[in-house]
C-alpha cells in the first residue's frame, strides 16, 4: 500500500473528525455567508504526484476552493427550485459513502430492501397507490427520461412493435403533447430518439395561466385520429407553480389513447399540505410520475424518484439480462429498472430524513415555505418599484420592475440583488415580460429571511432608479 494511503488508513477516525469539524463550521455559518460568489475561481494547479494525504487535501480544499462555494444550501438562495439538506439527510449521505453499497441488486446486502422501503414511504407521502412502483434516480431530468422511456415502450405495445428490440424507428413519428413543459422534457425526448420537435405545446388557459387548456388538449388528441400519444402533464411549473387539472386530463383517457406522464418534480409536495393537496388531485391516475427529492424533500444532490404503473415495460426497456436468460421475474433488481447498472444507495439520505422528521416534519417545511412565499408576495406588491407577474400559488414569487421591465433593466436588478450577497434569484420571461423568480424550498428559511430578501430587492431596485440602464 502507498505509504500515504497506509497512513490515512491508520488515521481514519481523526480524518473523519477533521472533515466533520469543517462541515460543522461551514453549516453553522451558512446563514451568514454570502449567498453566491460572483468572482472568478482560482486557476488550476497540476496533478499532484506525491499526494498531500487526506488532511493535506482537506487543508488545501478549505483554503483554495471552499471560500468560493455558494450558500445554495442556505435559507436565502431562492434561485431555480433549490432545497437544502436536512441534518438527518446529511448524516445519511455521509453514511451512504461510508458503507459504499452498490444499489444495483440485492445480492448479499439489505441495502436495496431499504431503498424499497423508502420508495414505499414516498409513494404514501405523495398519495400514490400500490400500483405504482418506483426507483431512485439522480434528478427530475433522469426521472422524466425514465418515465418517457416507459411511455415509448407502451406506444410500441399499442402499435404491435417492441421499441426496446427494434429501435425507435419502428414507431414512426410520435406525438407528445403538453401545456407548459419543463425544459428537461425536450432533453429527454432528444435522448430517447423521439425528437425535441415532436413536443407540441398545447394552448394554456386564458388569464395569466400556465396550466393546459384541457379542451384544447382534447381537441389536439382528437386530431390524432386514434394514433396513441404521450401527454406530459405539469404539476408545478417553475415560473409560477401552476398545475394542470390532472383529473380532467386523466378523464380524457375514456375517449383517447395516451400515456399520461406527470412532471411533479416539486409540485408533488403540495400533497403534504391539506390546504394545497387539491393541486395534485388525480396524481395517482398517471402512468408515470417524476418527483425530485433534492429540491423540496431537502436531501443532498443527487436524488429523485420515478414511479410507474407499468414495471413490466420498464423492465423491457432497462433490463440488463442476457437475452437467453430471459427477463427477470418477481421483484426485479434495480439494475433492471433504471439507466445505471452500478448505483449509489441514494435512498439512504431520504430514508434518514423521513425517519427523523416523518410526514409531519416534512409537511411543516412545505407549509412554512408556502407561507413565506405568500409573505414575500405581499411585500413585493407593496413596493412601489416592483410588481408581481403572477399570483403566488404555492412557493414561487414571480416578480418584475413596475416601470420599464426591459431585459436590460431586469438583468441589472438580478445582478444588483446577487451582488448584495443577501439572496439569489433566477431570471425568467413570463407572458413576454422579463422577470425574476424567488423559489422557497429550503428547510432553513424563516420570516426574517423574507424581510432580508425584500430589503435587498428594495435597495437593488432603488439603485436602478437612480442610474437607469438602457
Ligand atoms: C427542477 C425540475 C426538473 C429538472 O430537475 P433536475 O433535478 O435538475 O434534473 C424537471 N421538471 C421540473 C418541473 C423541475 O422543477
Amino acid at each position: 500500500m502507498h505509504p500515504t494511503l497506509a497512513d490515512d488508513l491508520d488515521r481514519l477516525p481523526a480524518l473523519l473528525q477533521s472533515a466533520r469539524d469543517l462541515a460543522a463550521r461551514e453549516l453553522a455559518g451558512l446563514s451568514e455567508r454570502p449567498v453566491v460568489h460572483l468572482d472568478t475561481a482560482p486557476g488550476r494547479t497540476g496533478l499532484p504526484a506525491g499526494g498531500a494525504g487526506a488532511e493535506g487535501a482537506l487543508e488545501r480544499f478549505a483554503e483554495r476552493w471552499a471560500p468560493g462555494f455558494s450558500g445554495s444550501a442556505g435559507p436565502r438562495y431562492l434561485g431555480f427550485v433549490t432545497g437544502g439538506a436536512t441534518p438527518a439527510s446529511v448524516a445519511g449521505d455521509w453514511l451512504t459513502s461510508a458503507y459504499d453499497q452498490n444499489g444495483s441488486g440485492s445480492a448479499g446486502s439489505w441495502a436495496t430492501a431499504l431503498e424499497r422501503e423508502t420508495v414505499a414511504w414516498l409513494r404514501e407521502l405523495f398519495g400514490l397507490g400500490e400500483a405504482h412502483s418506483g426507483a431512485f434516480v439522480t434528478g427530475a431530468t433522469a426521472s422524466n427520461t425514465v418515465g418517457l422511456a416507459v411511455a415509448r415502450e407502451w406506444l410500441g405495445e399499442r402499435l404491435g412493435v417492441s421499441v426496446s428490440r427494434d429501435g425507435v424507428a419502428a414507431l414512426g413519428p410520435v406525438d407528445v403533447l403538453s401545456g407548459s413543459p419543463h425544459s428537461s422534457i425536450g432533453k429527454a425526448l432528444s435522448v430517447l430518439g423521439l425528437g425535441r420537435d415532436r413536443l407540441r405545446q398545447v394552448p394554456v388557459l386564458a388569464g395569466n395561466r400556465e396550466a393546459v387548456d384541457v379542451d384544447a388538449l382534447d381537441a389536439a388528441l382528437t386530431g390524432l385520429r386514434g394514433r396513441p400519444a404521450i401527454v406530459v402533464a405539469n404539476a408545478g411549473t417553475v415560473n409560477t407553480v401552476d398545475f394542470d387539472d390532472l383529473r380532467a386530463i386523466a378523464a380524457l383517457k375514456e375517449r383517447h389513447e395516451f400515456w399520461l406522464h406527470v412532471d411533479a418534480a416539486f409540485g408533488a409536495f403540495a400533497a403534504l399540505s391539506p390546504a394545497h393537496a387539491h393541486l395534485v388531485d388525480g396524481l395517482d391516475a398517471a402512468d408515470s410520475v417524476c418527483v425530485d427529492l433534492h429540491k423540496w424533500l431537502n436531501v443532498p444532490y443527487d436524488a429523485a424518484v420515478q414511479f410507474t404503473r407499468r414495471r413490466d415495460l420498464q423492465v423491457a426497456v432497462f433490463h440488463n439480462a442476457s437475452p437467453y436468460l430471459g427477463l427477470p421475474t418477481g421483484e426485479p433488481d434495480f439494475v433492471h429498472l433504471t439507466p445505471e447498472n452500478s448505483r449509489r444507495l441514494r435512498a439512504l439520505p431520504a430514508w434518514f430524513s423521513l425517519m427523523a422528521y416523518g410526514s409531519d416534519g416534512h409537511r411543516e417545511i412545505v407549509e412554512r415555505n408556502a407561507a413565506l412565499a405568500r409573505a414575500l408576495g405581499v411585500g413585493v406588491a407593496g413596493v412601489e418599484g416592483l410588481r408581481l407577474l403572477a399570483p403566488v400559488r404555492l412557493n414561487v414569487v414571480c416578480l418584475t420592475l413596475a416601470d420599464e421591465p426591459t431585459q436590460e433593466r431586469v438583468d441589472a436588478l438580478a445582478r444588483a440583488v446577487a451582488a448584495s450577497g443577501e439572496t439569489f434569484l433566477t431570471p425568467t420571461v413570463y407572458a413576454g415580460v422579463p422577470g425574476l423568480r424567488a423559489a422557497f424550498s429550503n428547510w432553513r428559511t424563516a420570516e426574517e429571511d423574507v424581510e432580508r430578501v425584500l430589503a435587498a430587492l428594495v435597495t437593488a431596485s432603488g439603485q436602478l432608479e437612480r442610474s437607469p440602464v438602457g
